[in-house]
């Protein structure tokens, strides 16, 4: 039975009742919808059990997947609240109900892009399954957008690649992101799909031989130096992520290396180190792309060892990281939902994984007003380049670009930001509004007699730090202070 299919892509046990929900749901849905028709004149269904597939395939648990089942129930048929709630629970109601309100959206352009990632953040902060089921929801429509009439074809592409794909490379989820991208991509930039996948097409075949030399090269070497625990495979690259490199590098696509780049697996950060040493051992490194985003996530939490090498088959990038790492650069946010005790070794993972900008998205979403000003601060906090500064004892703190040592010392404690009297960057003494740079050691002294001022407003660039300036300064401040700090 169709059904069979769905279960099968669940890779984990669930009970006798979880499987009985889902199929109670797959038969809801699948009566509800009866009448109706897509696009391309097939069942409605078929839309929604690919959704509820595509939640499973990304290792949803079992309540996303039937919200996946019904999550246009509600909005498309005449099923009522109370009769899901009845029928499957107030949190699979929440769920389905999270999605309806994401669902119309009457904003045109930049406008309609702004409000559309309020709303999901908004949906993000109450329950991350909302959104989850909503990307798995724009993933099916952007995979038929052919049956899609042209003008709301080329539409839909370009909000899947503003807010959609964004989002997901936001919460990690690398292979959503890309396979969003990649079905947008034709309809949203016609001209330079055609242009990226013609020099894609004459340099992918090369750079796959290539790529085959090294892969035997390395897998003899580390048998050779007795790591054990290994997997060798090739990725390639998204062919939107491709064009947008190639934009920076003025269409040149010969000073690409990591078209196809060469991805090691191993078990442990150790073992990471060790290929990493085994391949420079091999082929010289290119100076300046050496790329430790295990010591240094990515701000989404991405990790790997990147270098790229000068090989008599040619320049290639190579990949190193743990299966772990692997697995959540792939799923991001939707790795934590898995249940995958004995799928990897734990101790691989990484213990200090911050999702740091997910609680500043929350602050975000409840302080900013108009549309205008979040887009601002979104792309400020969240969408520019972060930097990493360092506490003396070594402890990183990621924080958006020109970032002061105010929002550096809110950063690690709101009791340390508010008694801080002065800062020195890597040794010297500075000022409190001072531009931090990536790299920079940063040690704040505190005094008892240091308190936040209205001239902190102008330092802080975090959300996170202007809040709880303004809060104290509201707190302690007398009547004419609270008149200036309002906005
Ligand atoms: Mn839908």
């Amino acid at each position: 039975m169709e059904i069979e299919k769905l279960f099968s892509l669940i890779d984990y046990p669930i009970t006798s009742e979880e499987h009985a929900l889902i199929q109670k749901a797959y038969d809801f849905a699948k009566s509800r919808h009866e009448t109706q028709k897509r696009n391309s004149g097939e069942p409605y269904f078929i839309h929604v059990f690919a959704v509820a597939q595509n939640c499973a395939k990304l290792g949803m648990d079992v309540e996303t997947i039937i919200g996946g089942l019904l999550h246009d129930t509600l909005e498309d048929t005449d099923a009522t609240e109370e009769e899901i709630s009845e029928q499957f629970g107030d949190t699979i109601l929440f769920l389905v109900k999270g999605v309806t309100k994401l669902g119309k959206l009457k904003y045109r352009g930049q406008e309609r892009h702004v409000e559309s990632m309020r709303k999901f953040f908004v949906a993000m902060s109450e329950d991350l399954r909302v959104l989850i089921i909503k990307l798995a929801d724009r993933l099916h429509n952007v995979s038929t957008l052919e049956h899609v009439r042209p003008d709301k074809r080329m539409r839909i592409a370009v909000e899947t690649i503003a807010v959609h794909a964004a989002l997901a490379g936001r919460l990690g989820m690398g292979k959503l992101k890309g396979t969003l991208e990649d079905y947008a991509f034709p309809y949203a930039y016609p001209k330079e799909y055609e242009e990226t996948k013609a020099l894609f097409d004459k340099r992918v075949p090369e750079s796959q031989k290539t790529i085959q030399e090294v892969h035997s090269t390395v897998a003899k070497t580390l048998e050779e130096f007795t790591i054990k625990d290994f997997t060798i495979d090739s990725r390639i690259k998204h062919l939107y992520s491709l064009y947008r490199k190639l934009t920076k590098y003025q269409m040149d696509i010969d000073r690409i290396y990591d078209i196809v780049a060469l991805r090691v697996q191993v078990k442990t950060v150790a073992d990471c180190y060790q290929v990493l040493g085994l391949v420079h051992m091999l082929w010289k490194p290119i100076p300046g792309r050496i790329k430790d985003y295990i010591a240094l996530p990515k701000p989404n939490g991405y990790q790997s060892l990147h270098t790229t090498v000068v090989t008599e088959h040619g320049i290639i990038e190579i990949q190193i990281r743990t299966y772990a790492m692997n697995q959540e650069a792939e799923m991001g946010v939707a790795s934590h939902f898995l249940y995958k005790e004995n799928k990897f070794d734990k101790g691989a993972l990484p213990s200090n994984k911050s999702l740091g900008w997910l609680d500043e998205l929350r602050e975000l979403q409840g302080v900013v007003s108009t549309p205008s000003r979040f887009l601002e601060q979104l792309n400020h906090d969240l969408f520019k380049n972060r930097i990493f500064v360092f506490t003396p004892k070594g402890d990183v703190i990621d924080l958006p670009e020109d970032a002061s040592p105010i929002d550096f010392s809110y950063a690690i404690h709101s009791a340390i930001g508010e008694s801080t009297s002065a800062a020195r960057i890597n040794g010297k003494m500075a000022q409190l509004g001072a531009k931090l740079k990536n790299g920079d050691i940063v040690d704040i002294i505190t005094s008892k007699g240091s308190k936040p001022s209205t001239k902190w407003l102008d330092y802080a660039k975090t959300t996170m730090a202007r809040r709880k300036i303004k809060a104290y300064i509201a707190e302690h401040g007398g009547l004419l202070q609270k008149f200036l700090v309002k906005e």
